[in-house]
Order: structure tokens, then sequence, then C-alpha cells
């Protein structure tokens, strides 16, 4: 079928399937004409077919469900008539209404593997797709259709975990190439999505050309050759295509292994851009394939994959095709189709298919909306069972009397703030209640979360029992430890001993570990504080009942439920200087009780923002100059520019190398950026810390946390490249002494918009008012993407906008209030889907 026929095929079999009610296409039918006619106009339709299509089309929202019928019958059979086509079903919709198991159309081949009780992995080698899959579509239905997958086959779930090496040519080191991409099973690879997409679906004719464009020609290989590019070892396949048209020059480089396959007389589809030589139009190094073959290069929208060494995107895009275009119909839809239906989502079959191989930008679209919704329906409904299962369980309840508390409150240096106070209350109350707490501490940078937790620790252990602080890094976890001895266990009246609050960090040595473990295991430490290796396998509480997580939204949703695995049901507090707007935080932290620090300790001086155009970048120097000369210190942070952690560091080494030489050749520069190793960047913090290191130049975001009470400068170039709460972020690594402080905001270009955008920095210095903007700006990815957040759980949901958030967290809601243990029989295989979308990662729901 012509590709835009194939479209209506597809579109008009939906409407059938959905009862004729105009949703087949996101704000109803005759939105597909936007494209259509001109892709119709490209496969050579005749014009009154294009126009008879048109015309009925753009008048089929306004008829009634009984005229689309007719509408849509007279024109398939209209259609018919000048083209071969498979007829369509107008009874489909009765019949797809039944469950799936028992539809009609389920080709004998799937049944079988959708009745085996459980299959094997060696079932799946024989279920399993050939190259090109011996008759696994219906013969009347041609190749191209099973992109639209309007009937999903149910299988058995287990077959999509059978390893990558039951695909047909793929041996042990195809896969060990792929499971270097974390492509283990046939679902890993079903679910490894494209990270962008080449639009090669314009075809032209060779004397239409332009300059510049991105397309594909299709035409006869006229002459083949190989030649030796001057200075001698590079090779240059030089190919003529002609088309009827004219002819085109194509140049591959270094690909000699072409030149062995391309025979005059073949006839090929290039796609890639038009360049030019000598005047003359010419392709360099395009995408090709021989036409009679399946097109996943050329003639469409091409998936680009992330790729790892040894494996081409040539390579990778037949193995997915193997992989999707087999399973992608055969996975079940967890999705009830009521609630589909009202979400207005395509079935998962489908957008499977598209996501890897989409027909046009809309499909995309409509692939990406279906599977980002996906991923916050089923964390949300993980969300609010973990709720629900917690406020059913029994806790230690840890009661403190008002005189211990103000005894506490009197040995702090200061008076605490009224959100402090309200926050500590929380604390108080969730420890006593006798359920386990489960409880976010939502604080602006500086706004003193740390004392919370320090009294948390206090009122649990002044009984004994004990605490863990986990934060990401080393450098934090000792800034806390100190905190936490000079709260609880410095001077009159102290709670605890310092010997019973520890420190273990990867580096402690191991002498010093084991004494840990053994007083840990004895119980004579009450309040054990460190990184991630502070949960890990050797470390045994003897009693844990608290366990607080600095910097929450370093660690996804499932390494939280595998904290609380480590006590017997312990309070939990998680802290985070992120501020997420609401409707976000309802969905991401939705199973924990909230507290809002919305207020900063009195006396501290807001950080002075200037955004400053690029020719203004002498300026800052000159300011973090004579701060430095005053004593202070400075950060200078670079652009994360979308490039490689490889080249980003080599910017960043020359970058550091010019400011150091240049800039500021009498001080000393520290540098640190994404390469480093984890003990390395530590490293150079500390010195930073110690002030051994007057400037410090960063690509990464500066650890989290950190407190350099001395640093009173942040510069940021490139900060154009930064969402407001990035900005934020970094501008509160300054500012945390009674001393002035600047912020400076140097954009990429003087973009007036850019700079507007960026000015709301200088206006105010409240997170939460710049989270609601990023959001509004920039949508949610801000705050879900998981380069910032890692919430690696989320693979497309930062792509897609909050209504669809919103809305994967409104029918999440609907069904949980209905069947919370999603027991009715409907909700069967989304009970599974939960089930395995949560157990997928490093914890597992206890
Ligand atoms: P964050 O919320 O960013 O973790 P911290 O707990 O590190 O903030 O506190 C930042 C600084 O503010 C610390 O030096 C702390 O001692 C101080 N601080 C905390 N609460 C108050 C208060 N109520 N009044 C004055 N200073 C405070
Ligand atoms: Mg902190």
């Amino acid at each position: 079928m012509k590709p835009s026929i194939r479209k209506l095929y597809s579109y008009f079999r939906l409407e059938i399937e959905r009862g004729f009610d105009n949703n087949s296409v996101m704000g109803g039918l005759d939105r597909m004409l936007v494209h259509w006619e001109a892709e119709a106009r490209a496969d050579d339709l005749k014009e009154d077919l294009i126009q008879a299509v048109c015309s009925r089309v753009r008048d089929y929202p306004r008829l009634s469900a009984s005229s689309r019928v007719e509408t849509l019958k007279g024109l398939w059979a209209r259609i018919q008539r000048d083209e071969s086509v498979p007829p369509l079903d107008f009874d489909l919709q009765q019949k797809t209404s039944q469950p799936a198991a028992s539809r009609g159309k389920v080709d004998s081949k799937s049944k079988e593997v959708s009745d085996a009780s459980g299959p094997s992995p060696a079932r799946v080698e024989q279920g399993a797709p050939a190259a090109s899959p011996p008759g696994e579509t219906p013969a009347e239905a041609p190749q191209a259709e099973r992109r639209k997958a309007a009937e999903p086959v149910a299988t058995e779930p287990v077959a999509l975990e059978a390893a990558v090496t039951v695909l047909p040519g793929i041996g042990d080191s195809h896969a060990a190439t792929l499971n270097r991409l974390g492509l283990v099973t046939l679902r890993d690879m079903l679910y490894y999505f494209p990270r962008r997409y080449d639009d090669y679906s314009l075809l032209k004719p060779i004397n239409r050309l332009s300059y510049g464009e991105e397309l594909t020609v299709i035409g006869t290989v006229q002459s083949v050759s190989v030649r030796k590019m001057r200075g001698g070892r590079a090779q240059m396949v030089e190919v003529v295509i002609g088309d009827g048209s004219g002819a085109l020059r194509i140049n591959w480089f270094n690909q000699s292994w072409i030149a062995r396959r391309l025979r005059q007389g073949a006839q090929i589809a290039v796609s890639g851009k038009v360049e030019q030589y000598l005047g003359r139009y010419v392709m360099n190094n395009p995408e090709w394939e021989y036409i009679e073959q399946q097109q996943l290069n050329t003639n469409r929208i091409v998936p680009v994959y992330p790729l790892t060494a040894k494996l081409t995107q040539r390579r990778l895009r037949r193995m997915m095709d193997q992989v999707v275009s087999y399973w992608a119909l055969r996975v079940r839809d967890p999705l009830p189709p009521d609630i589909r239906q009202s979400a207005g989502l395509i079935d998962l079959s489908t957008a499977l298919l598209q996501i890897h191989f989409p027909d046009t930008w809309d499909d995309l679209e409509a692939a990406r909306s279906r599977l980002a919704f996906d991923e916050i329906f089923l964390l949300q409904l993980g969300v609010l069972a973990q709720k629900r299962s917690w406020q059913d369980r029994t806790a230690r309840a840890f009661v403190v009397d008002d005189s211990w508390m103000g005894a506490q409150l009197t040995r702090l240096p200061y008076t605490l703030t009224n959100a402090q106070k309200q926050t500590l209350g929380d604390v108080r109350q969730d420890l006593s209640s006798g359920h386990p707490m489960n409880r976010l501490l939502q604080g602006d940078v500086g706004s003193g979360k740390t004392v919370i937790a320090a009294i948390g620790c206090g009122i649990v252990a002044r009984e004994g029992a004990q605490c863990a602080l986990m934060a990401p890094t080393s450098i934090l976890a000792e800034q806390h430890y100190k905190n936490l001895i000079q709260i609880l266990a410095a001077g009159e009246g102290a709670v605890l001993r310092d010997d019973e609050i520890r420190l273990l960090l990867g580096a402690t040595a191991e002498t010093e570990k084991e004494d840990i473990r053994a007083r840990l295991a004895d119980g004579t430490i009450k309040v054990l504080v460190g990184t991630h290796a502070l949960i890990e396998a050797p470390v045994k509480f003897a009693d844990l009942q608290l366990v607080i997580v600095d910097e929450q939204h370093r660690f996804g949703v499932r390494q939280r439920a595998a904290l609380r695995s480590k006590g017997d049901n312990p309070h939990l507090m998680v802290m985070t200087a992120t501020p997420i707007p609401r409707s976000l935080a309802l969905t991401v932290y939705g199973d924990l009780d909230l507290s809002v620090m919305d207020e900063m300790p009195p006396g501290r001086l807001p950080v002075s923002t200037y955004v400053l155009t690029p020719r203004e970048l002498e300026r800052a120097y000159t300011l973090i100059r004579s701060e430095i000369g005053k004593g202070h210190q400075a950060f200078v942070v670079y652009p994360l520019v979308e490039e490689s952690e490889k080249t980003l560091a080599k910017a960043a080494v020359e970058e550091h190398a010019y400011l150091q030489e240049k800039v500021f050749p009498k001080l000393k520069l520290g540098l640190l950026h994404g390469r480093m190793r984890a003990d390395e960047k530590e490293d150079v913090m500390a010195h930073f810390r110690d002030g051994d290191y007057q400037i410090l130049v960063s690509t990464t975001v500066i650890e989290v946390g950190v407190d350099i009470p001395n640093a009173s400068v942040m510069l940021v170039e490139g900060a154009n490249r930064f969402g407001l709460s990035q900005l934020h972020q970094l501008r509160g690594r300054v500012g945390r002494s009674s001393e002035k402080s600047y912020c400076l905001l140097v954009p990429d270009t003087p973009d007036a918009v850019e700079n507007e955008r960026l000015g709301v920095m200088a206006e105010t210095n409240d997170g939460f008012v710049l989270a609601e903007r990023d959001l509004e700006q920039r949508g949610p990815g801000e705050f879900l993407g998981t380069r910032q957040s890692g919430f690696t759980e989320l693979q497309l949901a930062n792509l897609t906008d909050v209504r669809l958030i919103e809305k994967a967290r409104r029918q999440a809601k609907l069904i949980f209030d209905d069947d919370a243990d999603l027991a009715k029989s409907q909700h069967r295989y989304l009970a599974v889907a939960v089930e395995s979308f949560w157990s997928g990662g490093e914890g597992d729901i206890s």
C-alpha cells in the first residue's frame, strides 16, 4: 500500500474500532489532512481521488455517527476502485469489544504462544521472527500494515523476558554489545527508545531537489567507482543514480564495502542532505537501502538510537525491527479500554511500533503521549499502594515532652524560624503516632533542614534506638556529621556522647569500618551518618528506627522503598531543596506527607543577581577579582551542552586552562567535571572548601547542598541553557554567610527573550516561584528529567506536559478508589504491569 493510503486505512480502522467517535486522530479526523494531502501527491494518487478524500474527511466531524459509517464505507469503496487495498471490516467494532483472548482474528501462530501456560525461552525461539518474519502477518495485509496495530494480541509476558540471544542472528558477542546498552531481554529492546529521529519521509525526483534539503531520492544505480583520496589511505565510493528526471552523485567516504554491494541497475533509496560540489548537487554519506527491502533507514522518519562501540545504527535498527515488528503486537495492553478511551490514548502495541518506526510525526506524538502516560500512571498506582500499606503498619512510637524539646531548642545558637517550628512539630507528631513516618521535607537551599533532621535523630536516639542519615556525597555526609555532633553531642545537656554518632564513607579505613559495624550491631552507635554505603549489604543495625535521606531528588522512588527494608518499619524522612510544583510533587512524592519550609533564617542578605551580555564577561571577571581580593572565593559554571561527556570534559579542561592562564594568572583555579571519578571530585571540592583554590571551575552542577560560606560569587556562563530552578540551586551555593554575595548570569547570546526569562532570577529569590515559572516555560522535564533528578523510572514523561501528568494521576486515583488491590478481572494485566514497573529497579517494594 502507498503510505498515504496505508494511513487512511489505519485511521479508518481506528475509527471503526472506536465506534466512529472522530477521535482516532487527536483533535478530529480532519486534522490528518494537514499532512495527508501532500503525502498523497507524493504518492501520485489521482487528483480526483485526493479531492474526494479531502472533502469527505473535512465534513466527517460534523456528521452523525451513522452518516460517518456511510461516509467511510463509501470512501473506502471509492479508494478500492483506484488502488489495490484490502477490504475494511466495518463490523470490527463489535468484535473488538470482546475480551482480547476470545477475539476472532488472532492468527494461529500467536494463539499458540498465548495459549501456552508458560513458554520457555526455547519456545520463544520458535515463535520469534526470522529476519523477515515468515507468515506472521496475514498475507493480505501488506508488511507496512504491521505498523498500526489495530489488534494487539495477548501473550504471556514471560516470553518477553527471554534473552536477546533468542533472536536469529544474535549470538553471544552481539548480545554482549547489546548488554552494554542495558539491553538484556526482548522487553528491554522493546522499551529502548530512539534518542531522536531523522525525517527522510520527504521523497522527491532528482530534478526537484534544492540545496540543504533533507530527504529521500529513489533511483537506479548507473555507475559505481572507488577512488583513492589525496594522501593515499582514505577511499571514496562514488555512485551515480538516475531516476528519469536527472542524475545525482553520491559519495561515501571510507565505506568501500558499499561498492561491493552496489551493482549497476540496482534500485536504491538514499536519504540524506542535499549538498553542493562544483555547482552540482551531491549527497555525502547518505543512508541507503535497496528499495525492494523493507525500509528502515531511508524513505521514512528514521529512528536514531543511542549506540555503543561495535554497533551501527543500521544494525541496531534491523534488530529493533525484528523485535518490534513481532513483539509489539504481542504485548498485552495493561490499560483497560475505558481508561484508554477516556484519556484519549492509543493502544500499547501501536505506541510501541510508532515510537520506534513512526509513520508520521503525529503518530510519534501519540505514541509518546501513550508511553509517557503509562510511566506516570504506573508510578502513581504504585505510590498510592505504598502509601496505603504504610499507613496500615505500626511503628515504634517515640514521645518527648515539651520540657525536653524546650531544652534542646535553647541549646541551639539561634531560634528556629516559624517554618522550622511547624516542621519540627510535624516530625514530632509522626514519630509519636505509632505509624511509620513518611515525610518529605521540602525547603529551599539554606532554609535550615539539617537541624530538623538532627532533632529528629535526638528524639529517637535518646531512647536507645538507631538512626541513619544518608547523603548523596561524602562531602555532604561529612558536613552533616559535624553539624550533628554540634547539635546533639556538644556542650551541656547533650543528648548523646560524641562516640554515639559516627561517619561511614566509602573511603573510611577498613579497620574503622569494622569497628563501626561492630558498634552498630551491639547498639553503641545511635546515629550513623554516611553515603549510600551505609545502607549497603554488610551494614547491619541492631535497632534501626529512623532513616533520613538528604537531597532526596537524587534517589528514585524505588530506592526509597529499598531503604525502608533496612529496618523493621522504620520512620522515614526525606529532605530536598528542589522546589517541586505541587502537581508534580503529588505524583512523584505522592506516598509521602509533605512539610514545606518556605522561610529563610533571618539576617541573610539576598544574593544580588545580574544578567550580563556575553560582551560584559570582563565585568564579571573584575568583580570576581575584587571579591577574591577581599578573601572570598568564586564559582564559575559552564553550560551543560547536549554533547557527550567526553567532549564536554575536553571543553572544560580547555576553559579551565584558558581562565587560569589568560584571565586569572595569579590565582589558583580548581576544576570539576563529569568525567572525573567520584573521589577526584570530592578531592577538588575539599580543597576548594579548605581555601586551596580561589576559584572553582565546574561543568557539572556543583554538588548540591555543600556549604562553603566563604564563596561569594557564582558566575554561570551559558545561563540560557539552564532551567530557572537549576540556576536557583546554583545561586544557593553562595549567600551562605552574612556577607554580600553575587550571582552573575551570562547567556550565550544577547537574545532579548532569553534575557527576559533570566531576568526573573533577579526579581525573586523564591525557589517555588521559579519552579512554577519553569513549569510554565519548559515543562516538567526540569524536575523529572533523569539527568537532573535521578528519576530513572521515567524515560518519556519529561517530554510531555503537565496536562498529561495530571491526567495520568487522575486516572490512577479513579482506579485506586474503585479497586485498590487491582483485583477485578479487567485490572489483572494492570496489576502485573504495576508490579513489574516497580520491581524493575534496585529495590523491591516491601
Ligand atoms: P539546608 O536547608 O539548605 O540544608 P542547612 O541546614 O545547611 O540548610 O542550614 C543552613 C545554615 O543556616 C546553617 O549554617 C545553619 O546553621 C543555619 N541555620 C539553620 N537554621 C537557622 C535559624 N533558624 N537561624 C539562623 N541560622 C540558621
Ligand atoms: Mg542541606
